[in-house]
């Protein structure tokens, strides 16, 4: 909570894009900065991300094995009901942030 917000005015489409990638083949989501991904990305219930190659048809997670879970797929606007489910997202992504920033904690 002691970080500053940042100008929101560059950040419309939040930088954690940049972060997301399919859990098992770690594909990344933004190929490039405009135009869609090259492929269709899901979110799972569980919160895992997965590309369309790693898409279970038996809706189960490919990443945890949960069953039965909820599937939408992911794009950069996405309504605010379900940027919701990306609470824990951004969470992940702040440490793999701070792990780059920091580098020299050795
Ligand atoms: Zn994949
Ligand atoms: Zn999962």
């Amino acid at each position: 909570m002691s970080r500053t917000e940042q100008s929101s005015a560059a950040g419309q489409d939040l930088d954690f894009w940049d972060f997301v990638s399919c859990a098992i083949c770690h594909f990344p989501f933004a190929t490039s900065q405009k135009g869609p991904p090259a492929v269709p990305f899901w979110l799972t219930e569980c919160g895992h991300v997965v590309c369309n190659n790693h898409l279970n048809p038996d809706r189960s997670c490919a990443k945890c094995g949960d069953q039965g879970i909820e599937l939408i797929p992911l794009q950069r606007n996405m309504d605010p009901p379900m940027s919701d489910w990306f609470r824990s997202l951004p969470h992940a992504i702040d440490s793999i942030a701070n792990a780059a920033k920091v580098g020299t904690d050795t």
